[in-house]
């Protein structure tokens, strides 16, 4: 491979509400479109995607990195989550944006970050009950809250968010509609590896080869579960046999693999069905080794 000898100036990087604000207002003042990007950072090809699809769709793009707090129970891992600041931002130059959004904790929170203290958007309960939001309790809360905050203060024209995280999605495109936020939500397709595993920041945590194989079995039970649709009526019976055909306690002696859920369900409100109905998402979340790892796919035709 070549190496890329070109010499790239470090695009700028806002830690406060008023230097990402004057970015946006001068680029506004000279009739320029704005995308938001949120992440909280390690970024790899899956927010690549929506840095590409955010310069497509306005001209300029401010990517967020922030890790936030309130959207992590108090055992999950936002100690240890990774925060390879100056390789972002590298990433984010090479890619075209045009300013990173980077603040502390203590300027999106300022009064302190234990939930109670602050205001907080509170998502419909037919949306959060179930799935993630079941097994992380608050999550869909402290995800709501601080994209409102992030929209409020860049203020772009349109921000994007990965399918990846479907029911955030969901959540997301809820609070934007029952608040009227003057904001167009564009959704970008999973990018996965050749081997059909979604990206994510978290598959860092997959450090050894027998959990790499086992995380596999997240996009194994979605194939399997399609398969299945294909053959019978019953939501339930569908699931079963995909669940026997992929999870093998033989090849997981240690028990490292612990499937949360897998289910299938309607497409907007995520209630689950019995029968097929489409629009429909196979849906999985699974724990290996230590890695929460969830995936999705959304079923537009009946499955061949
Ligand atoms: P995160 O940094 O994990 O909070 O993700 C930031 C944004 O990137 C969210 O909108 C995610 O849905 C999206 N994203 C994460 N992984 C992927 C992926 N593999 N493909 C597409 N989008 C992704």
């Amino acid at each position: 491979m070549t190496p890329d000898t070109t010499i790239r100036t470090m695009i700028p990087t806002a830690e406060t509400l008023e230097a990402v604000r004057t970015h946006v207002a001068q680029w506004k003042e000279a009739g320029k479109s704005i995308a938001l990007v949120p992440t909280m950072g390690a970024l790899h090809e899956g927010h690549a995607a929506l840095i590409r699809q955010a310069k497509k769709s306005a001209d300029r793009v401010v990517v967020s990195i922030f890790v936030n707090p309130i959207q992590f129970g108090p055992q999950e891992d936002y100690q240890r989550y990774p925060r390879p600041f100056a390789q972002d931002v590298d990433y984010c130059t090479a890619l075209g944006a045009d300013c990173i959004f980077a603040p502390p904790t203590d300027v999106l929170y300022p009064d302190g970050n234990q939930p109670e203290q602050l205001s907080r958007v509170l998502p419909p309960e037919r949306l959060t009950a179930r799935w993630c939001g079941a097994s992380r309790p608050g999550h869909f809360v402290g995800v709501a809250t601080v994209v409102l905050k992030l929209l409020n203060i860049v203020q772009p024209h349109v921000a994007l968010f990965g399918e990846k995280d479907a029911q955030q999605l969901a959540v997301i495109r809820q609070m934007v509609s029952d608040f009227n936020l003057p904001v167009r939500i564009e959704e970008v397709p999973t990018v996965r590896q050749p081997n059909g595993l979604a990206l994510s920041s978290r598959n860092q945590y997959l450090n050894t080869p027998e959990l790499q194989r086992l995380a596999l079995w997240v996009p194994q039970l979605i194939e399997a579960t399609r398969d299945q649709l294909s053959r019978t009526a019953s939501i339930h019976e569908a699931l079963e046999n995909a669940k026997a055909s992929v999870l093998n306690t033989h090849q997981d002696p240690q028990q490292l693999f612990q499937l949360e859920y897998l289910a299938v369900v309607e497409d907007t409100h995520w209630e689950p069905l019995e029968t097929l109905r489409l629009p429909a998402r196979i849906i999985v979340a699974a724990r290996v080794g230590t890695t929460r790892l969830i995936d999705n796919q959304r079923l537009l035709a009946s499955p061949p």
